[in-house]
């Protein structure tokens, strides 16, 4: 009769150790445990022994249910937690509350895709920068009128803070011949009261694109193709004569507004157009001063303010809002 428990004992012992599963478990006990497992059948047995055996073999047995039980029961909780461990590990997980670009970055990101998108490369240059590749460069020698335009912050009579990207397309001409093709974003600076139209901190890209033989019609082109990457399909465009030093002849783009499609409304002061960006072809003097030969070569340029084109795509009607860094306005992008 011992031999047997014993045996059962470890046959049990083997056959936990082999239960990788709650299926396997439940097995066991079935096996073992159940009303005809092998551990009831021992006490069939019973009526041939004697009282005294039957009490140190029936204490043993019961022993061996017990802790046969406990084990199966700890076993089987084991696997109840794994799988609900499992279980949240598979639960989609909590979204971190993470920021996002500013209005003004994205816009930039934009303009930066579409013009590299059709061949142009970006440059960048020093935001304080020599009088001469800001102004005198550019068409602007010391005593031009046009100056007034640009009211700049002076660091000394030679140095200042840019007052627009185009110093940047004098220092690429100047190192690199045509074909030049190029955006230059940057941040640029003017004497200006921070009112709702006026940073003194601004944001500009300008494309220039010299080569032989480009024409005004190319210009026309890609300004029709940027008006529908940025602004949709919808929005037509037109061309106003215009003046800057360093390009002849001038031109102003203007779109149709995106607010009201051009029928008159409060943000176009009931024009229906709203201005977007200066452009024309490069001034012969411009390319006489970076030694580039007018007879030989042509070009179109083209600047725009990010924030202008940020506040018409979003409609925005103050250029404060860019910079007071109000949560309330920056999570609406
Ligand atoms: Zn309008």
């Amino acid at each position: 009769m011992h031999n047997r428990l014993d045996s059962l004992k470890n046959e049990i012992q083997a056959a936990l150790e082999q239960a990788h599963d709650r299926e396997a478990l439940e097995g066991v006990r079935i096996k073992y445990l159940g009303r005809k497992g092998e551990i009831n059948r021992l006490f069939k047995k019973f009526p041939h022994l004697s009282i005294d055996e039957k009490k140190t073999l029936g204490d043993e047995i019961n022993k061996l249910k017990k802790d046969l039980i406990h084990t199966l029961d700890s076993r089987l909780a084991g696997f109840k937690e794994q799988e609900v461990a499992t279980y949240e590990l598979l639960l989609p997980g909590k979204i971190p509350h993470v920021g996002h670009l500013h209005p003004l970055t994205k816009t930039l990101d934009e303009i930066v895709k579409f013009f590299t998108s059709v061949g142009f490369a970006v440059a960048t240059g020093p935001e304080i920068e020599y009088d001469w590749y800001n102004f005198g460069a550019l068409n602007m020698g010391k005593d031009h009128p046009a100056r007034d335009m640009f009211s700049s912050f002076y660091i000394n009579e030679e140095l200042l803070l840019r007052s627009h990207t185009s110093p940047v397309q004098i220092r690429v001409m100047e190192k690199q011949k045509p074909p030049v093709k190029i955006i230059c974003p940057g941040r640029c600076y003017r004497y200006d009261a921070f009112d709702a139209s006026h940073s003194p901190v601004f944001h500009q890209v300008e494309a220039l694109y010299v080569d032989e033989g480009v024409s005004f019609g190319e210009l026309k082109w890609l300004l029709g193709e940027f008006v529908n990457y940025i602004f949709g399909p919808k929005t037509k465009f037109e061309i106003r004569p215009s003046f800057f030093p360093f390009t002849e002849p001038s031109g102003e783009l203007a779109i149709s507004c995106t607010v009201c499609s051009g029928a008159g409304c409060s943000v176009c002061s009931n024009s229906g157009w709203l201005e977007l960006l200066g452009c024309g072809m490069v001034h012969p003097q411009v390319l006489k001063n970076v030694k580039i030969s007018p007879q030989k070569y042509s070009g179109y340029a083209l600047g725009m303010g990010v924030e202008r084109v940020a506040m018409i795509k979003y409609v925005i009607d103050d250029i404060r809002v860019f910079f007071n860094n109000d949560i309330r306005f920056l999570e609406q992008f």
